[in-house]
């Protein structure tokens, strides 16, 4: 395995290691072992520093994270790369799985006036029933328009509903972006800005650039649960120490400009610096020390849940890999059918595999519905949605839930942003919630993750130890972390 990070090759705001990457060495937690979580740690680590990660699950990955569904072991949320995600195409590249990656053109349904409508290619879209030729030309026209624009910021002032009626007409809105917003996002859609839909369809419209015209998705063999065992094990075979099972309480600056990190079993651990990864209610919640503003700024970000089942099965459910829903009655908001990509054979035991999600506000309580009640939910609806489904097909069926995914981008959102470096020195506030141009995936997250330590935290951390504010290895102290258990 080479000895630089895994994605410093491409990157324009990191480049590979240069005088201005360098710094002594020093003690850093990295709090959460989701993907952020990890590419922090990857580049701490490529610029010299000791590096602990601590994550409250038993395992890394965060929402990347697999399971067991019978003994197929696969993501507990569907994940997909497009070719356009070079970022983490390139940390594979150096895991030595980008090789080994499978990719597969796609096919998108509608389902749409209790039909299910084929919607894949340009002549399909043409012929699509539920809108009239000046409508398609609008629906078309929008998504070209908004794959052009590159001043989001302007986006970001206007609702998205305001801008897809003025754009698309009141007859396309009501017909499939209401109802495509709804599924997403709820009633949060009236706040939701038009960056949403900007970002959405701009990573669309690049995928299908670089897919040669076609929608193809890529997979690594073995999914996410592979990724993971390799960057973990990338990490640790280059002194990263990995605290698993490890919820971080409460982080509180020392006189000597120490943190002192407390965990929820109650011992505690002295580090230099700290970078948060987490969501930003947890991170409202686990540093007193921040300003009121800085919390209120935290805690005020609305984050989509989702809740989301895993569904194996003995035949597939349709050919393709999303079933976009827009009739209001189905209380899904897609239907993902992970099978038409992932090749069942090798990889799920000769199964079909159909994730079930609904996108839900943070505050929703459908977060919190009995894994009973939302199995029912789903397997009811597959049965009014598709004649040939039964239950008895239905192999293995299992619910996740995750309170906060994404960050909702409302009217205005970059402006209302917490700050990367916060008050609390060698404390930094760095998680997807920083996300501005794009919606939340593995790629933006790893890229954002990247450029906000090589342009704000990094040299945040060169001033203090230039300032003589960070004891190093340089500067020398004691080494040993304590324990005030
Ligand atoms: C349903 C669904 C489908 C998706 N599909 C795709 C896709 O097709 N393609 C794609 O690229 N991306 C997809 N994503 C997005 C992708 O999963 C995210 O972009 C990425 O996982 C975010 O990583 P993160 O590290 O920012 O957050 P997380 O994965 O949430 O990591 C945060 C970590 O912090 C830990 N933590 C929380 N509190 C503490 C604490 N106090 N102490 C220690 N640790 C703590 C958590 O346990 C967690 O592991 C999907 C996500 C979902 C939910």
């Amino acid at each position: 395995m080479p000895a630089s990070s895994p994605t410093h090759s491409s990157t324009k705001s990191a480049p590979t290691t240069s005088q201005s990457d360098t710094a002594p060495a020093s003690r850093w937690l990295v709090i959460g072992g989701g993907v952020m979580g990890l590419q922090v740690a990857t580049d701490l680590r490529d610029r010299g520093q000791n590096v602990t990660i601590a994550e409250a699950a038993p395992t890394m990955g965060g929402l990347t994270s697999a399971w067991n569904l019978g003994d197929v072991i696969w993501d507990r949320f569907y994940h997909v790369t497009l070719m356009s995600d070079t970022k983490i195409r390139d940390v594979l590249k150096r895991l030595g799985l980008e090789s080994q990656m499978k990719w597969v053109e796609t096919k998108t349904g509608f389902y749409a006036g209790g039909r299910l409508l084929s919607m894949s290619n340009t002549s399909e879209f043409l012929k699509f029933p539920p809108l009239t030729l000046i409508e398609k030309l609008r629906l078309g026209g929008t998504i070209f328009y908004a794959s052009k624009i590159r001043n989001w910021r302007r986006l970001e002032k206007l609702t998205v509903e305001k801008w897809l009626r003025r754009w698309s007409g009141r007859g396309v809105f009501e017909k499939i972006w209401q109802p495509l917003l709804q599924a997403k996002l709820g009633e949060a859609y009236k706040q939701t800005s038009a960056a949403f839909i900007w970002a959405h369809t701009a990573r669309m419209y690049k995928a299908r650039r670089s897919g040669m015209k076609t929608e193809r998705f890529g997979y690594v063999p073995g999914g996410y649960a592979q990724i993971l065992e390799s960057w973990v094990g990338w990490l640790t075979g280059r002194d990263v120490t990995m605290k698993t099972g490890s919820p971080v309480k409460n982080v509180a600056p020392l006189n000597s400009g120490e943190l002192l990190v407390e965990f929820a079993d109650g011992h505690s651990e002295v580090y230099d610096n700290v970078v948060s990864t987490i969501a930003s209610p947890f991170i409202a919640q686990s540093c007193d020390a921040l300003t009121q503003t800085e919390k209120d700024q935290h805690s005020n970000i609305r984050y989509l849940g989702v809740v989301c089942a895993s569904m194996l099965m003995d035949k597939p459910i349709s050919q393709y890999y999303v079933t976009n829903i827009t009739d209001t009655w189905v209380p899904l908001t897609a239907v993902i059918e992970m099978s038409t990509i992932v090749d069942p054979e090798s990889e799920l035991d000769g199964k079909h595999l159909v994730y079930l999600p609904k996108y839900l506000p943070d505050d929703h309580e459908g977060l919190n519905e009995s894994d009973d009640d939302y199995r029912e939910k789903c397997l009811s609806t597959l049965e009014k949605m598709y004649d040939h489904f039964s239950r008895d097909q239905v192999i293995e069926f299992k619910i996740a839930r995750a309170k906060y995914v994404a960050a909702l981008s409302t009217v205005d959102y970059s402006t209302r942003l917490p700050p990367i470096v916060t008050s609390v020195p060698g404390f930094y506030a760095l998680n997807s919630a920083h996300i501005v141009k794009g919606n939340l995936n593995v790629n933006e997250t790893i890229t954002l993750g990247e450029e906000k330590l090589a342009d704000e935290v990094w040299p945040d951390y060169q001033k203090r130890v230039a300032r003589g504010q960070v004891a190093t290895n340089a500067t020398s102290r004691d080494e040993e972390l304590v324990s005030s258990s």
